[in-house]
């Protein structure tokens, strides 16, 4: 990696990375291909019945786990931008977990169930999901187990959607994970493992015990394309909602989204379903903590081996919760090599700050991480690198005309206490 980007991000100073062995989408060479991306579309449409079966907050939305996009102009201005369009694509009120995870943790756990269910012969090949909803499904699933590692919102997603299905569900948290977000699966019936370790720890535990057992499920957070196909589907939900309100986007009209970055599945499948939908005039930018930039490295150092943030010398301690992450998924970083734009990078009192404002002038309620999305904009435009870019793009003239698209990825199931101490804590920061 070159070493005045290691030494910036060593000590600590936001950074936009420029991604410089960035393709046209058309010839990506990557191991996944379009086509999945719409075959969980239609996956995600024939479990609808089902999911409004399972989680009655779905009903008045048809079975669609599905987010407002919000136009946020006032807050744009209070963060110092003002050329373009602003919006928020809101899954921090995603129903089901009130994360992105919802998009991910219930896709892959809904499939599990269809794909056994039909294995055991508890309905027929042609039979509709809907047929899952019964007791006598849920009995037999008892005795099989979801299990999955998480610092919390995957684990709660996870935990949620399993139970729903009648498994048991095991939640193998790390030693950071957050107490109310392990009171919540308990009260679902979700068994909490507490691990004195980091994240990457615990997933190992829960993908040891499940290859020992074949009725442990494991939802592997580095390794699956089933979460990572789950969130892709969100690309033609944005892109339906940008056509309702008439944005086009084009060379003339370019969409920069900002996606807060964990292990990578999440912005990962996000930003590989909009390329295939806008191609080359989608900018996508993963959103990382400053010490916890692990998307940044492994993309920054090439693939040719594993680099994690502890490498370079950082601590992977951070507030943004879900993104604590030190090594990236090894999956996501070789599909998205040829297709991320950039990396940029976040402190950890900025979230608390940006949770504050986007409280204050756009109501909205969002959890540290998903705040990271906010930074975006003023990443893109109001920095070298940034402007670099865009003139090196040839969109430098056109950013009167640009969308960027901020993904907020969580906060709503975070508790009022909880939440009113970030609130005071960016408060306090602002002034
Ligand atoms: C999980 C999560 C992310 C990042 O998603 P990954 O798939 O881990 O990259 C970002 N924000 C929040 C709130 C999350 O829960």
């Amino acid at each position: 990696m070159d070493e005045t980007l290691k030494l910036r991000l060593q000590q600590q100073e936001p950074v936009l990375w420029i991604n410089p062995v960035l393709g046209p989408v058309a010839q990506a060479q990557v191991p996944v291909e379009p086509a999945q991306v719409k075959e969980a579309e239609e996956n995600w449409r024939s479990l609808a019945p089902l999911l409004t079966r399972c989680f009655a907050e779905l009903e008045p939305h048809n079975g669609r786990i599905a987010s407002d996009l919000i136009e946020v102009a006032d807050l744009a201005r209070a963060m110092g931008c003002d050329a373009g369009q602003f919006y928020v694509k809101g899954d921090h009120a995603l129903p089901v977990a009130g994360s992105v995870k919802a998009r991910g943790g219930v896709y892959e756990v809904f499939m599990y169930g269809l794909s056994l269910a039909r294995k055991l012969g508890l309905i027929a090949a042609d039979e509709a999901p809907e047929a899952l909803a019964q007791d006598a499904v849920k009995t037999i699933f008892a005795d099989y187990t979801v299990a999955v590692g998480s610092t919390g919102n995957l684990g709660l997603s996870v935990g949620i959607a399993a139970r729903a299905l009648g498994f048991h569900a095991v939640v193998h948290m790390s030693s950071d994970a957050k107490p109310w977000k392990m009171e919540r699966l308990r009260r679902h019936g979700v068994d909490v493992v507490q691990h004195q370790a980091d994240y990457g720890s615990a997933v190992a535990a829960a993908r040891d015990q499940a290859d020992a057992d074949e009725k442990i499920y494991f939802v592997d957070d580095e390794r699956s394309e089933l979460l990572f196909f789950g969130y892709s589907a969100a690309a033609a939900e944005l892109r339906d909602q940008l056509t309702a309100i008439n944005i086009k986007i084009g060379p003339e009209h370019p969409l920069f989204l900002y996606l807060p970055c964990g292990i990578g599945g999440a912005p990962g499948g996000v930003a590989y379903g909009l390329k295939q939908v806008f191609g080359d005039h989608v900018h996508c930018f993963f959103a990382e903590p400053a010490q916890s930039p692990c998307a940044l490295v492994q993309l920054a150092a090439g693939l040719n081996h594993v680099v994690t943030v502890y490498d370079i010398g950082l601590t992977n301690k951070t507030e943004a919760d879900g993104m604590a992450v030190g090594e990236v998924s090894q999956f996501v970083a070789q599909v998205m090599q040829p297709l991320l734009n950039g990396v940029y990078t976040v402190l950890d009192d900025d979230l608390f700050r940006w949770l504050a404002l986007a409280n204050q002038h756009a109501g909205l309620r969002l959890e540290p991480s998903a705040a990271a999305c906010l930074g975006g904009p003023s990443a893109i435009t109001a920095t070298k690198e940034g402007q670099h870019y865009l003139s090196q793009q040839g969109i430098d003239g056109v950013m009167e005309n640009a969308t960027h698209v901020m993904w907020a990825t969580g906060g709503s199931l975070v508790p009022d206490e909880e939440y009113q101490d970030f609130l005071k804590k960016g408060q306090a920061l602002l002034s």
